[in-house]
């Protein structure tokens, strides 16, 4: 019988954050205060800190920010009946699928990630996904079914009309999964918004998914903490951080263990097996959607290929926790910042 060793909020399974901010809720700086609040979006806990001058100012940007991640959840989720990318996954073999302009441009990015990482990220991961089905704790699919899985699966075959912005699927029975980039990029999103409102105080952080623009009021940094892969409520180590995106993906996030074994929700596109190389890969981009995305990829190459995947990125810098716990980095001046 499958252990599930996660705790289940409305069939929505939330262990921790992935990181951990250290948030001055208390303390007001010059004429800033910090205030914060969270909900749970997108499966997962979205915690947001700002810093302003008024609570009210706070209070009603952080409400136009949650309704971008609430906005890009209803859109992007394959799993909801409703979402335009539940759509594309029914008609997208029959004819094409028009997209708004932001929905084209980060199926795009998605696309352009795929082709990066050789297919180890693949936004059309979905027929395996689904079938793993880690949204309702997860089961071990059948060898047979596997196999029909993977054969539907392939960037490659995915149609992205520049011209048009519309999608199609070359192949029947393939379908796209946006779960590896989605969270980055609400975060994103719902980041221009507080920026929009005047805000260059923050961070959003959607259960492990963060961006963070300035610095704590007084100090001249948000310190975030990395979780321990393998001890839950431990921080690996912690950083000082401003204006970037960091995110981690890790097998401790969505997984069950069956027969001593641990099977968590990110899935290498040859075999439909979650990919067994890292516990943890954790990226910093200028953008939490590249940081997201690229978290995944690297996690499915392993501890040497991902992070030669990193460091071929401008302006991306990783480190992963490899299967024995070990630590890679993609650079010495990333070493040297992190504080255990
Ligand atoms: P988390 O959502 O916990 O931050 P990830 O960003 O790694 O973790 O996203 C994992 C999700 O992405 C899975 O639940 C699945 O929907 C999708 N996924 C799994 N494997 C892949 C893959 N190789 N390429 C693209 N998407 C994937
Ligand atoms: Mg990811």
């Amino acid at each position: 019988m499958a252990f599930i060793a996660l705790k289940m909020r409305k069939n929505i399974f939330v262990v921790g954050l992935a990181l951990t901010i250290f948030p001055n809720l208390c303390c007001s700086s010059g004429n800033k205060q910090v205030f914060s609040e969270s909900k749970l979006i997108m499966g997962t806990v979205v915690q947001m800190t700002v810093a302003t001058r008024t609570e009210q100012e706070a209070r009603s940007a952080m409400q136009e920010a949650f309704a971008e991640i609430e906005r890009a959840d209803g859109l992007l989720s394959s799993y909801r009946e409703g979402s335009l990318i539940a759509k594309l996954n029914r008609e997208g073999h029959d004819h094409k699928v028009p997209f708004e302009k932001d929905i084209f441009d980060l199926m795009d990015e998605a696309a352009t990630m795929s082709e990066a990482s050789g297919g180890a990220f693949d936004l059309t991961i979905w027929p395996v996904a689904s079938l793993w089905g880690f949204d309702k704790g997860g089961v071990l699919p059948d060898k047979g079914s596997l196999e029909d899985a993977v054969a539907k699966v392939g960037y490659r075959n995915l149609h992205l009309d520049k011209k048009n912005r519309s999608v199609g699927f070359h192949r029947r029975g393939m379908g796209v999964d946006l779960g590896a980039i989605a969270k980055g990029w609400a975060v994103d999103r719902a980041m221009a918004r507080l920026a929009a409102r005047g805000i260059d105080h923050a961070i959003i952080d959607a259960g492990g998914d963060l961006r963070i623009s300035g610095s704590r009021p007084g100090k001249g940094f948000w310190r975030i903490g990395v979780q321990h892969p393998r001890e839950p409520g431990v921080l690996l180590l912690t950083f000082d951080l401003t204006d970037t995106a960091i995110v981690t993906s890790g097998d401790y996030e969505r997984f069950f263990i069956e027969g001593g074994v641990r099977y968590h929700h990110i899935l290498d596109p040859v075999t439909g097996m979650p990919a067994t190389g890292c516990q943890s890969v954790t990226v910093l981009a200028a953008t939490a959607a590249e940081a997201d995305a690229a978290a995944t990829a690297a996690f499915v190459l392993g501890p040497e290929r991902g992070i030669s995947f990193l460091r071929s990125r401008p302006g991306v810098r990783g480190l992963i926790v490899d299967a024995d716990g070990a630590l890679h980095w993609t650079d010495g001046d990333l070493e040297k910042m992190a504080r255990r």
